[in-house]
């Protein structure tokens, strides 16, 4: 019989063209099938280096988005009252000529008038600069309130984070601990691994209060208590120091556990390193009792005296001995020297001094971290603690991992091999978005540091151009040069209180309260806390507020009924408070509603970007990596006739970065024009290209130099572009396979990094265990210093401000107790009134609102639930699906709950961004998004209980999301039926156009052209 011929292999589209995603924070590579000059079909690119080939269902359903009904087609101006959806379009011209006009006036009379907060783009290289000329220290992107406790806790103490700034390492890993992952960020690649592991064996140690995603096939799942993770990582540091099973060898080399510490209470000296007259740390050199590398974990030098490392099991817990050693001071960072690591040392000028890891030994070996102690809070049985703690030190010590690749270390020693400790950590949200989360960040790496297992093969590694010198000597910009620009960018990293933002009389500088005596280290700023202060004046008004891709009217709120109000509350004079809005975004969202002057975004795949080194690039750690995205179509071309809803209108939007570029060169803006006055860029393509940061370093490091010969640094290149569009939109350098790991200690990598102006010199990068930085702000608040925090926050800065990590209740759950112990009229403790922790996740198939509108991911889900354990739901006598009142201290929302049985019973969860204000992303008044979805945010106050301080970690000002406590029940009868289908609170609908909502039939007429 005759077989029919079939074409296994069928072409999806008539051309391909390869850049880089943005339906999440990971930036695959991917390829673009185009037919008709439509979009035919989107695959992971097999060649990218950051998902080779993978592509989730966001990346696939880029399509929706591109075509998506809610992209906004022109300029627009608020006709009705603000929040209303009211608009009349209007030209470029027109709309850039306003923002001019209310741009320029703030520009000659105070740049900090000018409030620029943008959202989850990713061309910070470009939007700090501009604030920095335009001379705002009022800019900052969405970091705040994303998980900068993360990048902070890393920065403070590796020299660099987990994030997207460092990965595990896959291919040596033999146990992994995921701490509060869930499935956004670093997506595909973390897929990748997590199926390497898997295919070797290696033990994947989940730690989440919700078994989803990637915990989902985990090999143990832990269900935590939320916000008790930096208390668990004690209790293990508790049980590795018990146990003795510490890297003291990797600790003194690479880390500060041997700089001796200055014990004088009461002094300004107290906790400071002793140094000499030239700034360097001393030691203790023990002379002839000189370690032995070969025995790392198992006890060394100085420590051997601490425990019995023959009988871990039996030892006490008890810090080491405070004892007078012999020997002598000697510089830390010599080589030739046996330091003491406990022990106390009188210097020869009489100060009393004890090293780093003295203090950590007596810290961390109290009882009250004990895993018996931390077990109740946690909620993890103590004998699954000291079974972890063993798996680490097993897997640290015992693996024998050692790759056959000699190095030289940064001193100009060689070795033969490079040894390992492969136990990988990651950890992202879960644990940052605490009010405690700052610290407990550290403490997760202060438990890598003891296993040795930083940038050690099989261990944590970091991605170029990490690791920085701990912390980075970027601060942050303060004051204005003669030209109107900003001394440095707005934001950086504070040394010391020398570095704050605040006045004479030590308050705020910044609008939004960062880097003042309440938030100190807020390295990116906050976000979340813009809106309250520019509507409250404080510390002054603003004139303009403009934003990009930030929706503060909805998802991205805390607080978000008062935040709404705040946006269109009115003076005595009927004038609103915060006089202008700016914002700019590719779709209808909640916070267009509450623009003055809407600037229309592209989508993605219509301009360009560049993924830059200076800001988050796409690194491994094998690789230092950057890329782009470029048009693929022009977007007069892509108006609503291509898509699904057809209005028939071309579209008439601009890249925001290119707009940017045009606002700055009417306004004059340093850097942005000639002499003449005429503009400097083009666009944003032609400033990618051309613009150097200093002599030879631009935005992208490939194919530089006149003839793109040079990478790394180099002369502009006007064929830029066009090399990294051949070369599938990425550049890639390879680090050489010797400088591959101890990069901080390594000397290749650093002769390496320099090369490339990751770092200044080959000096080694001192990991910092203990913080001197944080202990200058605690002797600021004791009274010692210069500048000290007014009364108001001396006691917190002293508490916070620990130079070691340290545990403590997250604010909300404590301050709530607090209320309640001084309230007879309330009947128990919180634990009664708000017994449940309530937290959110982002869902997989899902990026914040703007991947909840999309068609087709909206097949998936187009509602949330509430989740709650079985247990839970019958001790408050709900059933699967009933509605129900869930209540903060600060509001209450009826939703629907549904049973799931992968949850810590104290924790109810939901999916974030998919609830909806009706009218918004044009979706139909009664979408489910509307009715049935709803947020958490409207429980979750931007102030903590007490009302002193933002919802916020005291150390970095991070949003505590995941502080929220809650209590439920089972929602009183409804009589009326509509309303009874509907989530409370409800708010009116925005007066958005709906788009039709035919049958999507999508890709059908390709698809039978294609056939035909
Ligand atoms: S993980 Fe993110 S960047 Fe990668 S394909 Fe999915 S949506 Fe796109």
């Amino acid at each position: 019989m005759k077989q029919p011929t079939l074409n296994l292999s069928p072409s999806p589209g008539d051309e391909v063209k390869t850049t880089t995603c943005y339906m999440c924070a990971c930036r695959c590579g991917i390829k673009v099938w185009l037919q008709d000059g439509r979009i035919r079909y989107i695959q992971g690119n097999p060649a990218h280096p950051v998902n080779q080939g993978v592509l989730c269902a966001k990346g696939a359903a880029g399509i929706m988005q591109h075509y998506s009904p809610a992209r906004l087609s022109k300029p627009m101006l608020r006709v009705g009252e603000r929040g209303s959806g009211e608009f009349r379009e209007i030209e470029w011209e027109e709309a850039l000529q306003i923002a001019t006009d209310w741009l320029a006036p703030i520009r000659e009379r105070n740049p900090d008038e000018l409030a620029f907060f943008t959202g989850r783009d990713q061309s910070q290289a470009l939007t700090g600069w501009w604030a920095q000329q335009f001379g705002t220290i009022n800019y900052a992107a969405h970091g705040g309130f994303c998980s900068v406790n993360m990048a902070a806790g890393g920065l403070y103490t590796l020299g660099g984070s987990f994030w997207e700034f460092g990965e595990p390492d896959w291919e040596h890993a033999r146990y992994f601990m995921l701490w509060g992952v869930a499935e956004d960020h670093d997506s595909n690649p973390i897929k990748l691994g997590l199926g390497k592991l898997k295919a070797r064996g290696a033990k994947i140690v989940a730690v989440n209060p919700v078994r989803t995603g990637y915990g989902a096939i985990a090999d143990e799942w832990i269900g935590i208590r939320p916000g008790s993770d930096g208390l668990f990582a004690f209790a293990l540091i508790h049980e590795l120091l018990r146990m003795d099973r510490i890297d003291l060898d990797y600790l003194v080399r690479y880390a500060n556990a041997h700089w001796l510490v200055v014990r004088n209470p009461g002094g300004a000296d107290d906790g400071l390193f002793a140094r000499d007259a030239y700034g360097n740390p001393w030691c203790w050199d023990r002379g002839a009792l000189a370690p032995s590398p070969a025995n790392a974990g198992e006890g060394w030098g100085g420590v051997s005296a601490l425990q019995d490392a023959d009988s871990p099991e039996d030892t006490p817990s008890q810090p080491p001995p405070a004892v007078a050693g012999g020997g002598a001071q000697a510089r830390a960072d010599a080589i030739d020297i046996s330091p003491a690591v406990v022990g106390e040392y009188t210097l020869a000028d009489g100060r009393k001094t004890v090293p780093v890891f003295q203090l950590i030994a007596e810290r961390y070996l109290d009882p009250q971290y004990s895993p018996d102690v931390a077990s109740e809070r946690c909620g993890i049985p103590a004998d699954t603690i000291r079974r972890i703690a063993r798996e680490l030190a097993e897997a640290a010590f015992e693996s024998n991992l050692t790759l056959p690749i000699a190095w030289t270390d940064a001193w100009g020693r060689e070795h033969a091999e490079m040894v390992g400790r492969p136990v990988a950590m990651h950890a992202m949200r879960g644990i940052s978005a605490h009010s405690n989360g700052f610290h407990t960040c550290r403490a997760l790496h202060l438990l890598q540091l003891l296993l040795g297992a930083v940038d050690a093969p099989g261990s944590f590694r970091y991605q170029p151009p990490f690791p920085k010198p701990s912390p980075p000597g970027n601060r942050p910009g303060k004051a204005r040069k003669d030209n109107g620009a900003l001394d440095a960018p707005p934001l950086g990293f504070v040394h010391a209180p020398e570095d704050l933002l605040v006045n004479e009389h030590g308050q705020p500088r910044r609008i939004d309260h960062a880097f003042s005596w309440a938030y100190p280290l807020a390295a990116h700023g906050m976000l979340h806390t813009v809106i309250r202060n520019a509507h409250a004046g404080d510390p002054y008004p603003i004139d303009t507020l403009l934003m990009f891709m930030a929706n503060m009217s909805w998802n991205s709120a805390m607080n978000t009924r008062e935040t709404m109000q705040w946006l269109t509350d009115k003076d005595a004079s009927g004038d609103y408070k915060i006089p202008r809005i700016i914002y700019s975004d590719a779709y209808a969202s909640e916070m267009v509603a509450y623009a003055d002057l809407v600037l229309p975004d592209t989508t993605y795949l219509e301009r360009f970007d560049a993924i830059s080194l200076l800001d988050r690039p796409i690194s491994d750690a094998d690789g230092a990596a950057d890329a782009i995205r470029h048009p693929l179509f022009d977007p007069a071309t892509q108006g609503a006739a291509d898509a699904t809803h057809a209005d028939g209108k071309p579209r008439d939007v601009r890249g925001f970065q290119s707009v940017l570029l045009d606002l700055g060169a009417r306004l004059g803006l340093p850097g942005m024009v000639h002499a003449d006055g005429s503009p400097t860029y083009r666009d944003y393509a032609d400033y990618i290209v051309r613009h150097e940061r200093a002599p030879g370093v631009g935005l992208l490091a490939g194919w530089r130099g006149a003839d793109g010969a040079q990478h790394g640094k180099g002369a502009p290149n006007p064929a830029q572009l066009e090399a990294y569009i051949a070369n599938n939109g990425f550049w890639r350098e390879e680090i050489p396979e010797h400088a591959r790991y101890f990069k901080m200690g390594n000397r290749g990598y650093l002769e390496w990094a320099q090369r490339f102006g990751f770092v200044a010199g080959t000096e080694p990068i001192v990991l910092q265990l203990y913080s001197e930085t944080l202990q200058k702000f605690r002797l600021a608040a004791q009274g010692h210093g210069a500048l000290q925090p007014p009364p108001e926050h001396r006691e917190r800065v002293a508490t916070y401000f620990d130079p070691l990590p340290i545990w403590y209740e997250p604010f909300e759950g404590a301050q709530l107790s607090l209320r309640d112990a001084n309230d007879a009229s309330q009947d128990g403790a919180s634990s009664e009134r708000f017994p449940l922790s309530a937290i959110t996740q982002r869902p997989m198939f899902m990026y914040h609102a703007w991947g909840s509108q999309n068609a087709w991911l909206r097949q998936i889900a187009t509602r949330n639930w509430l989740y709650l354990h079985p247990d839970t739901a019958s001790k408050y006598g709900i059933a699967d699906e009933d509605w129900i009142e869930v209540a903060s201290h600060h509001g209450k929302i009826t939703v629907q709950a549904k049973f799931a049985g992968n949850m810590q019973p104290d924790t109810v969860w939901s999916w974030n961004a998919i609830g909806k204000r009706k009218g918004a992303w044009k979706l139909a008044k009664d979408a489910p998004e509307g009715e049935k979805g709803f947020l958490l945010n409207h429980l979750i106050s931007d102030i903590t209980p007490k009302g002193d301080y933002a919802n916020a970690d005291p150390v970095t000002g991070q949003a505590a999301w995941f502080d929220l406590r809650v209590s439920i029940r089972k929602a009183a009868v409804h009589t009326d039926a509509q309303t009874a289908r509907q989530s409370a609170p409800q708010f009116a609908p925005i007066a958005f156009a709906q788009a039709d909502e035919h049958p999507l039939r999508y890709g059908a007429d390709l698809r039978r052209k294609r056939g035909a």
